[in-house]
């Protein structure tokens, strides 16, 4: 009989690996645990615990499934990930969990599984001591403190006993502070990375290999520059594993690489040691104006040249773009246009997104800007011929549900920072 279990989902697969990892590197017993993407088994199970970690795009689907399972055989219910850090009392009051793990989990998920089985599964004081939680003690909301994790590859990215693979996070952090993304206010602006011997005796496990990262090509740096020879180090030290058939994919699903880092020295490693001929990097908008407000800190100019330069080194563009974003004029969204056909007339691909508003970035609180007429028409002619990929179409609806959500629920965010600059 299970006392724990844990709601896989495709989305959180990664997540729960790496945690999983942790968990048994600390001495947690894993055979205790029901892993399962089947909500029945836990619904047969009926586990005292159940463990989530989901996205706030997902919160609606987790919301009902919440509520099944409190009728059901009501066990208590433990929420990790972006939402629960960014939104804990949405996470606690309206989705109804009982303990938010707010940050980086792997030391803040153990010590609480362990307290939680010496208090026979009763959450109180005890709880008090574990950084990293939010839950209610009576009626008072109590926060621990947010849980950091600075060295994560203490922590193993599989565990030894289960047959779990992942991609592997290779790196976590990332100094560049988009004001719409998640990342460095829930893994911190400097960028921290497993070293290699551990990335070459885990990859074995992968017959494609494929690695999670902010940032591909700053492998071994504190993330604003390129340190060549830590990446060469790298790829070259995956080598052996290449030669016993497996593939390296780098720099491409599920990681990109930023514009300003695509040079020849890099594509050249990726022609002498990778097997992708496709590389992703984020352009966002094709207005520098737009660039400098949402804090990309590089310029259309970067996007060109690496454009240019993969060509020219025989990779595949794939280009991503944020249309909607806040702020953005028409002009804004002509330019964008321009810098699209002008990717696509070179032979890459195009990926447009529609702007989101995330809980825990500076932009949570900002609207989408409407798209112009041209852009409407420019994105749907596009993507009839196959030329543009991207799901800007349904993110459309679901930026507006995240918007009332946010309007509705808003919470100043725990953050890694501990401060988070609003900036619209
Ligand atoms: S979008 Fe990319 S570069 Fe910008 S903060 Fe997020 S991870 Fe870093």
């Amino acid at each position: 009989m299970y006392e724990i279990a844990i709601r896989m989902t495709r989305r959180n697969h990664n997540a729960f690996v790496h945690l999983l990892a942790a968990l048994e590197k600390q001495g947690f017993d894993l055979g205790e645990i029901l892993i399962t993407k089947d909500i029945r088994k836990i619904m047969n199970a009926r586990p005292k615990v159940v463990l989530y970690s989901f996205f706030t795009e997902e919160i609606w689907e987790v919301k009902d499934e919440v509520k099944v399972l409190k009728e059901a055989f009501n066990p208590l219910l433990i929420a990790g990930g972006y939402h629960a850090t960014a939104m804990p009392k949405h996470t606690l009051n309206i989705l109804g969990f009982d303990i938010a793990v707010i940050g980086e989990g792997e030391e803040a998920v153990y010590s609480l599984l362990k307290t939680l089985k010496r208090t026979q599964f009763k959450t109180g004081r005890e709880l008090l001591n574990i950084i990293g939680l939010a839950f209610y003690l009576g009626w008072k909301f109590v926060f621990t403190g947010f849980a950091r994790v600075e060295d994560f590859w203490r922590f193993p990215p599989y565990p030894e006993g289960l047959k779990l693979i992942a991609p592997i996070e290779i790196s976590r952090g990332c100094p560049f502070g988009c004001y719409y993304c998640q990342t460095p206010y829930m893994k911190g602006f400097r960028m921290r990375h497993r070293p290699i011997d551990q990335i070459v005796k885990y990859s074995r496990r992968m017959k494609d290999m494929r690695y999670i990262t902010p940032n591909a090509f700053a492998y071994g740096s504190p993330g604003a520059i390129l340190k060549l020879k830590k990446l060469e180090a790298l790829l070259k030290a995956l080598q052996p594993l290449r030669k016993e058939g497996r593939r390296l994919y780098y720099g491409t699903f599920p990681s990109e690489v930023r514009p300003e880092f695509v040079l020849p020295e890099t594509l050249e490693l990726l022609i002498d040691y990778a097997d992708n001929r496709r590389l992703a990097i984020g352009a966002q908008s094709g207005d520098n104006a737009m660039l400098k407000t949402m804090h990309r800190i590089h310029k259309v100019e970067h996007v060109q040249r690496a454009v240019e330069y993969m060509l020219e080194y025989g990779f595949e563009p794939v280009v991503d773009f944020i249309v909607g974003l806040p702020g953005e004029t028409e002009e804004s969204q002509k330019r964008s246009i321009e810098l699209m056909k002008w990717i696509m007339q070179k032979g890459g691909k195009v990926r447009a997104h529609y702007f989101m508003p995330l809980p825990g970035t500076p932009w949570a609180r900002c609207k989408p800007s409407p798209l112009s007429d041209e852009m409407k028409k420019f994105l749907g002619r596009m993507a009839a011929k196959g030329k543009i990929e991207g799901s800007w179409g349904n993110q459309i609806f679901l930026s507006r549900k995240l918007q009332r959500l946010i309007e509705e629920f808003y919470e100043e965010p725990m953050s890694y920072t501990g401060w988070i600059n609003s900036a619209c």
